[in-house]
């Protein structure tokens, strides 16, 4: 049968999935891959490793479906660097979104003011994920390697260069770096020349929607695939994961809250924020895609559940408990910061706080504000963005912290806002089969991609509980302000006496 695989490269999974030519979901695979975390702030993967894994997620399906896959397309984690050789071997690991150890390099470029012309220039919040600092901490720590260096790449260049032989990297993702300038979708000189560096480092870029190639005899055999099957460039998650819930202008907003989370929308041109609070990532010619990352979803959810919870007790069980007590927590607030956060207060030091306890306050507060504490987080996240744009009418909701009733008609309360639940998670694959229609010409439109999305069900807010919701958020942002200042000395003190943790 003929078919369209759209492949997810996540930081701990690769998932491939399989549509018909009706764009219905037919076969799912994955293969879950570690992260090599040695030394502190540092988060790489095996390209290797990964490449492995894509290999063995086609294959299962190959085998079951047959040869005719008409294109492969990819949707792949952001901010990875991964250095080649000019022969096009590995030097370096893939340097993944979540390694902090170019912080140094952020801060000096914050005091000198780069760090502010390069958001201004490219969308790319201040952050050590971007691999334009990363470039310039490898730089600074590994000379020799970095001058061995002559391709920089991301994992997704790396495995379509693995299959086709080309390196090639897709605008969206490009945005990612640090270092396209938003007006221009090209490369940007001044910031190549500050890494000494130059185009022929870097790949070529093109539209999500190119075809790249057909796959090298190597891999056709091993794959069990046609020499037909196109390899088609995909994009990021983060812009698929957006088109993939059907948001594709900015009347409505996309929220994906797994392990972490992430708010996004899609204007018409590009927007930068006085305080770099969000980012802005050309995706095509009048799309932008504006939007938070933000550290503390799901992960919090967990943190809680081991810390309040016995170990029998389930994620249901927590959110039952925390039902028996009404919106607000009797006035228990809580920052969800314990890993630090990004958007919408780009702080690596930020701690967590329960603030406001009194004796009244039983375990189902503690659970209840918990789950409260990170939603406004990321009602905190889209009030940044909406400074700049317009109220969305709606927002549409994916990952594994929003699954239930009860969560979802928080946020509905919170954000004040119709909230539309999707029946599928997998956004970013069915985004990057989409695009593969596209390249080959079965779908012409951007807008075409509605016809593949199924909403599930709608919460509308409760309009009591949004009153009592805007009376606590303003105090959760004054009390997170307050606390703020005391971040930095905090997390010194956690350095300096880490074995205080388990003695
Ligand atoms: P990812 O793709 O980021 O790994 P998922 O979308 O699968 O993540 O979501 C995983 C997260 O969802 C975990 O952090 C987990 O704690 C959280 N989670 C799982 N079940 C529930 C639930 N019923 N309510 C709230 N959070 C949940």
């Amino acid at each position: 049968m003929k078919y369209i695989i759209g492949i997810d490269i996540g930081t701990t999974a690769t998932k491939a999935i399989a549509y018909d030519l009706n764009g219905k979901q037919i076969l799912e695979t994955s293969k879950a891959y570690p992260l090599i975390q040695n030394v502190s702030g540092q988060a790489e993967e095996d390209p290797k490793i990964i490449f492995d894994a894509v290999q063995e997620t086609i294959f299962q399906i190959s085998k079951k479906l047959g040869p005719e896959a008409l294109a492969i397309s990819w949707s792949s984690q952001m901010h990875s660097l991964i250095g080649l050789d000019d022969e096009g071997n590995l030097l370096t690991n893939s340097i993944t979104w979540a390694d902090n150890r170019a912080d140094s390099e952020v801060e000096l470029a914050k005091e000198s003011g780069q760090a502010k012309a390069i958001y201004q220039k490219t969308g790319m919040p201040m952050h050590p994920m971007a691999p334009v600092y990363k470039l310039k901490w490898l730089k600074n720590t590994n000379l020799d390697l970095y001058k061995k260096v002559d391709k920089w790449i991301g994992i997704k260049d790396y495995i379509i260069y693995r299959l086709t032989g080309k390196i090639m990297k897709d605008i969206p993702m490009a945005a990612g770096s640090g270092l396209l300038d938003l007006q221009t979708l090209n490369w940007d000189d001044q910031l190549l020349d500050w890494l000494e560096l130059s185009k022929h480092n870097l790949p070529t870029l093109a539209k999500a929607t190119e075809i790249v190639g057909t796959i090298n005899e190597d891999y056709l055999q091993k794959l069990s695939l046609s020499e037909n099957t196109k390899i088609v460039l995909g994009s990021s998650d983060g812009y698929l994961s957006t088109i993939g819930v059907g948001v594709l202008n900015n009347q409505e907003f996309a929220l994906n809250v797994g392990t972490s989370g992430a708010i996004r929308t899609l204007e018409s041109r590009p927007m930068i924020d006085e305080k770099a609070r969000f980012f802005c990532y050309p995706a095509e010619k009048d799309y932008y895609l504006i939007g938070g990352p933000v550290n503390n979803g799901g992960i919090i959810f967990d943190w809680a559940k081991k810390t309040l919870f016995s170990a029998d007790e389930t994620a249901e069980d927590f959110l039952d408990i925390a039902q028996t007590v009404p919106a607000g927590s009797g006035g228990l607030i809580f920052h969800p910061y314990l890993g630090g956060e990004r958007s919408p207060i780009w702080d690596a030091n930020a701690k967590g706080s329960f603030v406001g306890l009194t004796r009244n306050h039983t375990k189902p507060h503690l659970a209840r504000s918990v789950i409260e504490g990170i939603i406004f987080n990321l009602y905190e996240a889209m009030s940044a963005i909406r400074t700049c744009v317009a109220k969305p009418k709606a927002m549409r909701i994916t990952g594994g912290f929003v699954k239930s009733d009860f969560v979802r008609q928080i946020l509905a309360n919170v954000f004040n806002l119709p909230i539309i639940a999707m029946k599928n998670d997998q956004s970013g694959s069915l985004a990057a089969m989409f695009l593969a229609r596209l390249a080959l010409g079965l779908d012409n439109e951007l807008s075409d991609i509605k016809k593949f999305i199924n909403e599930d069900k709608v919460y509308f807010p409760n309009l009591k509980e949004v009153e009592i919701y805007q009376k606590i958020i303003p105090i959760y942002h004054e009390i997170g302000l307050e606390l703020s200042k005391s971040y930095f000395e905090l997390a010194n003190f956690q350095n300096n006496y880490p074995n205080l943790f388990s003695e």
